[in-house]
């Protein structure tokens, strides 16, 4: 699937879309005879399917969002240490007073 195709791929086995309906919201018909609405159909980037791209970034996102996870708990514990310092020395002022 790495050829560019025009037409883009069938969404259901993969092949190159070989004749498009000429009108709006037609239909594309792939190689193996599949018709599937035109907006349906696989297009390329660098190779990649729209589907594997989507998947990728996909990955992506979670790594990114488990990334977050990590760093917000690095956060809450930086703040619950600052808040234990915090009533420390309210303590000691305290003591004082
Ligand atoms: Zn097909």
């Amino acid at each position: 699937m790495n050829t560019y195709s025009i037409y883009g791929y069938c969404p259901i086995c993969g092949a190159e879309g070989d004749t498009r309906e000429r009108r709006p919201n037609g239909n594309d018909t792939c190689k193996n005879g599949h018709t599937y609405p035109t907006s349906d159909r696989l297009s390329t980037l660098n190779g990649l399917t729209t589907l594997e791209t989507i998947c990728m970034m996909h990955e992506q996102m979670k790594l990114l969002s488990q990334r977050l996870d990590e760093l917000s708990e690095q956060g809450t514990a930086k703040i619950e240490e600052l808040m234990q310092e915090n009533e420390r020395l309210r303590k000691l002022l305290d003591d004082r007073a």
